[in-house]
């Protein structure tokens, strides 16, 4: 007999490595916050475990990893829509959270945030925000695991006065999480277009020397592209890799335009993609050429961006979305199999941040971020191919459970680690003051 903490008999479990595998009728046993088994059900008799779960209508699969958003902007959802990116930030968001990003509001909207993901079999998420020491607490006490890209801008927030500003206090947020088993503190500056020259070379240079990822929005419209041409003779993404800031730990969101050059360079550097296919068409912005990219052989992944621009946080939302924006894009049916989303969905992202020795997949040996969905409902009825219906059919609300490094954090629907009834009337509390002015 061997000894788990944790003992799931699931009808189905979709382990993502290998690709498009699925196990009929398998247990899998958490130990110490571990997979420490995967083996079919017939043989979990020899396992003895303090906790034991029957889920024949479920499938187990590794947590969806969100790999770009902005949890706190969760309280701006639906307060300015239908509109492009840039009167968008600058006549709406920017002049807003000028007056509001507080250190509460940051709390208040990433606790949403967090309930919204969790309850959409979200284990793993990165944030670029503002107080990011805020969010980093809060992702602490609910026990959800996060990437915080701490946010580095030219001009002044509540949160900081200028680059250098930001950048000193995104490394000390850094030294105080440094051995989080939780949290990773990565680079986040904006934009090509809000950081000064001598700010990205001097990420560039401590990114290289204390090994750590940079998060950054690029490419995301064409008229980013344009004003850099006018502005600087070159685009984004040249003048970042002149710049030192483009390599393998690099996380290029968006890449709605990526030339064959461009595309050439990301793979050869091993430099990552986040695709947000719903925010960019949302936002009108552009497509990501995500089956070249692919092809390349260039790590691409997928995030929502904020509820602010998408306007949820659903990662089988939004693998649905990138299925099909790529098949109708393309105008080929095959572009983007089902299998290939959820790796995006899951190891990709894992990967871009650096952790896919540990997430992504159910291995024996990985942490336990695990989420279980339940397919015994007539929107998944009936079951011909699980991974299909993962991305093509599963609803959000179809996720039941979820574990992160073995400990649960949603049980039948219900989130354990927050108070719904008290995030939601905060939340709710800030919609009436935003709209008071
Ligand atoms: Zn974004």
């Amino acid at each position: 007999m061997t000894q788990a903490d944790t003992l799931i008999h699931a009808g189905h479990i979709i382990p993502v490595v290998p690709r498009g595998e699925v196990l009929e009728n398998h247990s899998l046993a958490i130990a110490d916050g571990r997979i420490s088994a995967i083996l079919p059900r017939e043989q979990a008799q020899t396992i003895t475990a303090a906790e034991v779960l029957d889920l024949p209508g479920h499938a187990l699969f590794p947590g969806f990893v969100n790999s770009h958003g902005h949890a706190a902007m969760s309280l701006l959802r639906g307060y300015a829509d239908d509109l492009a990116l840039m009167p968008w930030l600058e006549e709406h968001i920017w002049p807003l959270e000028m007056q509001h990003a507080s250190a509460e509001f940051v709390r208040d909207g990433a606790e949403l945030a967090i309930a919204e993901m969790l309850r959409a079999g979200t284990t793993c998420f990165s944030d670029m925000y503002f107080f990011p020491n805020v969010v980093a607490d809060v992702a602490q006490q609910v026990g959800v695991r996060c990437q915080l890209s701490f946010p580095i801008f030219d001009f002044p927030s509540a949160w900081g006065a200028d680059s250098d500003d930001y950048i000193s206090k995104g490394l000390a947020l850094r030294d105080d999480h440094k051995h989080s088993e939780l949290l990773q503190v990565v680079f986040g500056p904006h934009a090509p277009y809000t950081v000064n020259p001598a700010a990205l070379g001097k990420v560039a240079m401590l990114a290289a020397e204390l090994d750590l990822p940079i998060h950054i929005h690029l490419h995301e419209t064409a008229r980013e592209i344009e004003d850099s041409l006018a502005e600087h003779g070159q685009r984004p993404l040249a003048r970042l890799y002149e710049l030192g800031l483009i390599g393998p730990r690099t996380q290029c969101v968006h890449m709605t335009s990526v030339e064959e050059d461009e595309i050439a360079l990301l793979a050869e550097v091993g430099a990552h993609v986040i695709h947000c296919p719903e925010s960019n068409m949302k936002l009108a912005s552009g497509r990501c050429p995500v089956p070249a990219l692919l092809a390349a052989g260039v790590n691409v992944a997928l995030g929502t961006d904020s509820a602010a621009s998408n306007n949820d946080l659903s990662l089988p939302g939004e693998m649905r979305s990138a299925a099909l924006l790529a098949k109708h894009g393309e105008g080929d049916a095959t572009a983007l199999p089902a299998a290939t989303v959820l790796e995006m969905a899951t190891i990709n992202g894992a990967r871009a941040m650096g952790l896919q020795e540990d997430i992504g997949s159910l291995e024996v040996g990985k942490l336990a971020d695990l989420v279980a969905v339940d397919f015994a409902q007539p929107e998944t009825q009936p079951l011909y191919n699980p991974v299909s219906q993962l991305v093509y059919a599963t609803d959000a609300e179809q996720v039941t459970h979820s574990w992160v490094a073995g400990k649960a954090l949603l049980a039948e629907r219900r989130l354990l680690s927050l108070d719904l009834d008290d995030v939601l009337t905060r939340a709710n509390r800030w919609a009436k003051t935003i709209v008071s002015g």
